[in-house]
């Protein structure tokens, strides 16, 4: 089991052109709601990165091992905020980790299928609006739908 791998010929360029159309995308939202540069360079890059979320249903896919490093990142945070000993903060942060392995390995869904769609756009949306606050909340959505618009694959579910 692969968990990194940072150099896959193959995926480099698609990747990187993901996070640019959803940079370039998250530029112009900023832009049109007058963010300060700084600002503005922090949400498109949420925008790029966002753009590259689509293809975790592609497990050698630059998406999914920049996501399996933040979710690894991630169970360990929340693992050391939940416990105070720092045995059980590390065994936390490595079964939650096992457990995002295994629901990837079980539920990964075929390639453009459902993270390609209107449906996850939805659904991202909803995650958005709990999270950001206006107008924060639409740079997550429309980086993610730049991906689908960039691969030319738009459908429902
Ligand atoms: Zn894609």
């Amino acid at each position: 089991m692969i968990l990194f791998q940072f150099l896959n010929p193959g995926d480099i360029l698609n990747s990187l052109l993901h996070f640019i159309i959803g940079f370039v995308c998250g530029l112009v939202l900023a832009h049109f709601f007058n963010f300060v540069f700084l600002d503005m360079l922090i949400w498109a890059a949420v925008a790029g990165l966002t753009a590259l979320i689509p293809d975790v249903d592609l497990p050698q896919s630059k998406a999914t091992q920049i996501l399996s490093f933040i979710l690894l990142v991630l169970c360990f945070f929340i693992s050391f905020n939940f416990f105070k000993n720092i045995i059980y903060q590390i065994a936390g942060g490595v079964v939650l980790f096992i457990i995002y392995k295994l629901l990837y390995h079980f539920f990964k869904p075929r390639h453009r299928g459902i993270t390609h769609s209107f449906f996850a756009v939805g659904v991202v949306f909803i995650i958005s609006l709990f999270v950001f606050n206006w107008p924060h909340l639409l740079f997550i959505p429309l980086g993610y739908f730049s991906h689908l618009l960039s691969d030319g694959v738009l459908k429902l579910i």
